[in-house]
């Protein structure tokens, strides 16, 4: 049984999760085969990242031989962008679900509150290579992705990337039937989020930390930034515990009930990623990797920073 945080939906959403974004095509469907193996029950995927095919094989390959049953699982993806328009949003789950052949999805997130021009591009840029806007408002979106609850595509709809004006604002919305039973943000001891976890744990909305890691294999990744693998206050906590700065790394947001999703697509390392419930940080260790939070992101997303719903223009 891996430990869970409960969600609004009365959901139980295990804390530890494999991450799926550039997970190269030919090792994803091993990398999920390995992880449900260990003993990992919840999967994090998007259709933008372009692999929900491969995910999906390695999910039906251990279901298949009888390692898990698919309730067991707890399979999570993410509409894109380009998808915002209301009339687009069940299609682009149905694709997600087709990809993974699945008949439902425990969560169903928007993967972020700018809404994008439809069509062909992924990234649909103006001269400037800033995100052209398709006008739509999250909270017409949100409504579009309450009616998949409703129709029983998804079990339950959240958010990420959103800041707290944002999240208010969806709280506010009149006539709303389902609050996001999560945020997922990025989130590490560079990042600690503690205003915007608070805030969303006051809500009953829950929080997931993607690039526990630091995420260092970002494509835009530059060699002079800080490495949280590499961090010696990181290192010595893990020398003392007989852990990895990984295991550590995601240990942390274990001990804040945040839920956490590192990726890896190598056999080891995603087995090494689960073994982070035999020991536990002391607060003075938790307070040292607080400490760290220089409000350094992997995540700037700086090609949307004209939208109008661009999320890090506020304090938190
Ligand atoms: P992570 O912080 O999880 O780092 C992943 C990198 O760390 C990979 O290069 C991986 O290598 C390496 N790694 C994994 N385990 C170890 C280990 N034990 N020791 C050393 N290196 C290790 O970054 P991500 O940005 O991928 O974030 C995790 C997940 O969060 C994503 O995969 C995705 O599912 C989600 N996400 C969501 C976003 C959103 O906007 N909602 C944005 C970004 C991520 P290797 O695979 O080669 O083992």
């Amino acid at each position: 049984m891996v430990p869970s945080v409960t969600l609004n939906n009365g959901a139980k959403m295990p804390i530890v999760g494999l991450g799926t974004w550039r997970a190269e095509q030919g090792k994803v469907t091993e990398a999920v085969k390995v992880a449900i193996s260990a003993g990992y029950r919840h999967i994090d995927g998007a259709y933008v990242y372009d692999n929900e095919d491969e995910v999906g094989a390695g999910i039906h390959a251990v279901i298949d031989q009888g390692v898990v049953k698919r309730e067991e699982l707890f399979v999570v993806s993410k509409l894109w962008c380009t998808f915002h328009i209301p009339s687009l949003v069940r299609g682009a789950c149905e694709k997600t679900l087709s990809d993974l052949k699945l008949d439902y999805l425990d969560l169903y997130l928007m993967h972020f509150p700018m809404g994008a021009k439809p069509g062909d591009e992924i990234f649909p840029l103006d001269e400037e290579s800033k995100l052209i806007s398709d006008g739509s408002n999250f909270l017409d979106t949100w409504e579009a992705m309450e009616k998949l609850v409703d129709d029983g595509l998804v079990k339950a709809i959240g958010i990420s990337n959103f800041n707290k004006d944002q999240i208010e604002a969806i709280l506010n919305k009149p006539g709303l039937k389902y609050k996001p039973a999560t945020n997922q943000i990025e989130c590490h001891p560079y990042l600690t989020q503690e205003k915007l976890i608070n805030y969303c744990h006051s809500k009953g909305i829950s929080v997931t930390a993607y690039s526990p890691l630091g995420s260092p294999d970002r494509p835009w990744a530059s060699s002079d930034e800080p490495s949280l693998l590499q961090e010696p206050k990181i290192k010595a906590i893990a020398d003392k515990y007989n852990k990895s700065p990984a295991q550590v790394l995601i240990r942390f947001h274990i001990q804040r009930n945040v839920v956490v999703i590192a990726k890896s697509a190598t056999p080891h390392r995603i087995k090494e990623n689960f073994q982070v419930f035999d020991f536990e940080l002391s607060e003075d260790d938790m307070k040292t990797m607080l400490s760290l939070n220089n409000n350094w992101r992997g995540f700037k997303m700086e090609w949307a920073s004209k939208h109008k719903d661009f999320p890090l223009n506020t304090e938190y």
